[in-house]
């Protein structure tokens, strides 16, 4: 049987910093991911708050520096989607890849883009409607587009938009932003940025690709069409916990309830990152809770044995 001291779960900052520590503390560890390494951060053009890095750096370099410095020690990795954990004094961890058991686990899986769920959304996924404007921002030049939202991802979405775009909708439920106080300065004083207040989204509208939106206004109920070749959705994430339900206590929204010793309610179970409950959702916090929750790993580990 494939059997570890600790599995990971998760090869995002949190992850990553979860595997540095355990196998650097001399822990048989082996760390899940089934996508890229570096979680939410590859899709980052620059991140400028990580210490260290006082000109920024391109979230993918430093998702690949973080990558290689966590298996400098003898973390072992394997790209495969957790299907399954169970419970019991060892937890069986089922996979895309095979059986595997751990004493102790940590969860790092992150979150992912929340969706409007409206009509059109899936279908247009791709041809107009994107969740990653520093991927797909520059395929939208010269025409107007709609990011909806009004947290830090949509105002920074809208921002980057602007460099391409000739025109960027803000279509945002309520008549506030949620988005910092310079990100909101910024953007209320964009000559290219207009704001659509206590609007949703009803649908999505285009033949092969979007050519519009169905607009709605919360407070008088007026429906309106906005013609916009992209629609950019940056609403939240989602917690990726739903497999670990029933093995850990959630919050109502989905979030993994820790202690600050990242320790979940089952034993030996830890969590750390976006996932967690009260996660400040920065890289730098989640790689502070990868430390806590491997360095926790380790002493209940040593005290159990
Ligand atoms: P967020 O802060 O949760 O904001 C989500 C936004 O989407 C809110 O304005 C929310 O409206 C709206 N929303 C949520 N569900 C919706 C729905 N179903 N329909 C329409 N609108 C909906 O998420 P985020 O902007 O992705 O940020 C996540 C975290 O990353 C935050 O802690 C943020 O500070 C951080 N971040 C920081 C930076 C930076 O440059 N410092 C950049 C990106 C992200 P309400 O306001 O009405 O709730």
């Amino acid at each position: 049987m494939n059997r570890y001291e600790v599995i990971v779960i998760g090869g995002g900052p949190a992850g990553l910093t979860a595997g540095l520590y355990a196998s650097r503390a001399g822990l048989k560890t082996l760390l899940f991911e089934r996508g890229m390494f570096g979680g939410q951060i590859v899709n980052a053009r620059q991140v400028d708050n990580y210490p260290g890095f006082p000109d920024g750096i391109s979230g993918l370099d430093l998702a690949s520096l973080m990558h290689r410095q966590a298996t400098k020690y003898g973390l072992e990795t394997i790209t495969a989607e957790v299907t399954v954990v169970k419970h019991g004094h060892i937890y069986n961890i089922i996979t895309t890849e095979g059986n595997f058991e751990a004493e102790a686990m940590i969860i790092a899986a992150g979150s992912e883009y929340r969706k409007l769920d409206v009509p059109g959304e899936e279908k247009f996924l791709s041809r107009g409607v994107s969740y990653c404007a520093t991927c797909d921002a520059f395929f939208f030049r010269g025409v107007d587009v709609a990011v909806v939202g009004g947290g830090d991802t949509a105002i920074t979405d809208a921002l980057e938009l602007s460099e391409h775009a000739s025109k960027v909708y803000v279509v945002h439920r309520r008549d506030q932003l949620r988005a910092g106080h310079v990100l909101q300065k910024l953007a209320l004083a964009h000559p290219k940025l207009k704001p659509i207040w206590d609007t949703v989204v009803d649908e999505v509208n285009g033949d092969s690709k979007v050519s519009g939106l169905k607009l709605r206004n919360v407070k008088t109920g007026e429906i309106s069409d906005l013609k916009v070749a992209g629609v950019f959705v940056a609403i939240g994430l989602e917690p990726n916990s739903q497999r670990f339900a029933g093995i850990v206590e959630l919050d109502k929204t989905g979030l993994i309830k820790t202690n600050e010793f990242m320790a979940t309610s089952a034993p030996g179970i830890f969590a750390a990152g976006d996932i967690r409950q009260n996660s400040p959702r920065q890289v730098t916090s989640a790689v502070g809770d990868g430390a806590t929750a491997a360095l926790s790993a380790f002493k209940y580990l040593r005290e159990r044995s």
